[in-house]
């Protein structure tokens, strides 16, 4: 079985892991290399059992802890060559060195294994060099990440169904963002389709998965400023009710958290 756990997931900070009984993958590792081993032993993992980290894209909050994890369990870091470019030349982050054997590089969109996990990266629309969401196979169950995306795009919405269990982005409430005290210039940039998804939008995706076959949402990424877990979980359910799905029959809905370990998710 394969199962999902968001460590953490908000704008504060991201790291997921995936996981079988043999092999364990953290993707992103955007808090600190303190907070993810405290929330690997809330859900009773040995950090030493880490095979790797995947990134999505090269932002702090998804790149924050990522040096310094790869150093203290000397594990491999995988991203496509964008991304790398990025975390190489990004002014606020410091990754300090890895070992050689440490750097993976993969195409974006080509498939590959890590130990018995298959693994899909696709792009997302969001402004970073080369961002990716993922898919992970184990047998004939799929799990997904698709966070940090400014629309719904065809592409993710294909790479992504039929997946049993999803972790959603929903980033923000629209009103909650006009109203709130961000610069106009980044509350500009969210909205855009290269920022955030906000709530609706996820419930709309959301909608979609469901009938296609997805039993668990995990709506994640929330911003701390722009949205509240009860408001993303309204906002997303009243509009997979609006579209006659039932609620713990038809599927099941729930928030990650910003600032505790999150629960653990079975495909
Ligand atoms: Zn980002
Ligand atoms: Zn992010």
């Amino acid at each position: 079985m394969i199962r999902l756990c968001p460590l953490r997931s908000g704008s504060q900070g991201n790291a997921v892991l995936v996981f079988t009984e043999n092999t364990k993958l953290l993707i992103d590792c955007g808090i600190s290399g303190k907070a993810v081993m405290s929330a690997l032993d809330d859900i009773g993992i040995e950090p030493e059992s880490l095979n790797a980290v995947l990134v999505t894209h090269e932002h702090i909050d998804h790149c924050r802890g990522i040096g310094i994890l790869s150093r203290k369990l000397d594990i491999p870091i995988y991203a496509n060559n964008g991304t790398w470019y990025g975390i190489e030349t990004s002014p606020s982050l410091k990754l300090g060195k890895l070992r050689e054997d440490n750097i993976k590089i993969f195409p974006t969109g080509k498939e590959f294994e890590i130990g018995d996990i298959g693994i899909k990266s696709f792009e997302i629309p969001h402004d970073a060099n080369e961002p990716v969401g993922y898919s992970f196979r184990y047998g004939s169950e799929k799990v997904a990440v698709a966070t940090d995306m400014g629309k719904i795009q065809e592409s993710v919405y294909d790479e992504i169904k039929e997946s049993s269990v999803i972790l959603l982005e929903s980033n923000y409430d629209l009103n909650m963002l006009d109203i709130g005290g961000y610069p106009i210039s980044l509350k500009r940039r969210i909205k855009s389709d290269i920022g955030h998804l906000c709530n609706d939008m996820a419930g709309e995706l959301a909608s979609r998965l469901v009938r296609s076959g997805t039993k668990q949402i995990v709506l994640g990424h929330l911003s701390g400023e722009n949205n509240h877990p009860s408001v993303a979980f309204q906002t997303v359910k009243s509009i997979l009710e609006g579209d006659g799905i039932v609620l713990d029959t038809d599927m099941r809905l729930s928030v990650a958290s910003r600032t505790e370990t999150g629960a653990v998710y079975s495909a």
